[in-house]
């Protein structure tokens, strides 16, 4: 799942960052308000911490457009104590939590995954045909010989959102834009070398399914009987 940082100060900024990226998350960070309100916009957030101070545009400011906009993306708030009461208005705007300053990483971590975990909180597991992703072990299984094997975070990160859009073919920039990030300065075979690795693990574990090269289109999620 991918997080949207807004947040001017920057060792606060990649400290949260940082923090988030151990739990899993894919983490983006803008520090002013105009970049953070064209990122938050960009519909590829599952959720996006705002701070409120923030140069060229305020989180209140950017949280009022984004909720015009969308709906759905979980949003929490970054105040100082300080700013809290006046700033209470802000919260009917539409944010779904927020967190005073100055707060402890871990409480803002569990915020974080609190927010995320709604409505999935009873599943630990992601199925697809006979392929299951467990959460928690960071494996994969086949369902019908019990063959299972340990899989990195970034084959967790590929394989889980894959599996959330099964049938569909994903493009290789949404996927490398998903997972390494827009800023990323990793180099774009990666994708093809972590493709590698999941194809191997799911044929090690005997699974019927298998990641289709859709040529000049992408990439999809395939099960077959
Ligand atoms: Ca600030």
């Amino acid at each position: 799942m991918r997080i949207l940082v807004v947040e001017d100060e920057k060792a606060l900024a990649g400290l949260v960052a940082d923090r988030l990226r151990r739990d899993r998350y894919t983490v983006d960070i803008s520090n002013d308000g105009e970049e953070g309100l064209d990122n938050a916009l960009s519909g590829m957030y599952d959720l996006i911490i705002l701070d409120i101070m923030l140069p060229k545009k305020d989180g209140i400011e950017i949280l009022k457009e984004l909720r015009k906009e969308d709906k759905e993306v979980k949003v929490i708030m970054l105040t100082a104590k300080a700013e809290l009461e006046d700033r209470l208005l802000g919260f009917g705007s539409g944010a779904n939590d927020y967190v005073p300053k100055p707060f402890h990483i871990d409480e803002l971590a569990a915020r974080v995954n609190a927010q995320l975990n709604i409505g999935k909180a009873v599943e630990s597991v992601l199925e697809f045909g006979d392929l299951i992703l467990d959460y928690r072990a960071s494996r994969i299984r086949c369902k019908s010989n019990n063959e299972d094997v340990g899989i990195n975070n970034k084959e967790f990160q590929l394989l889980e959102y894959l599996m959330s859009n099964p049938d569909r073919i994903l493009s290789r920039e949404l996927i490398y834009d998903r997972i390494w990030g827009m800023d990323s300065e990793a180099v774009s075979n990666n994708l093809e070398a972590y493709m590698s690795f999941v194809r191997k693990k799911l044929r090690l574990i005997d699974s019927h399914v298998s990641i289709k090269t859709i040529r000049n289109m992408g990439y999809r999620l395939e099960y077959e009987e």
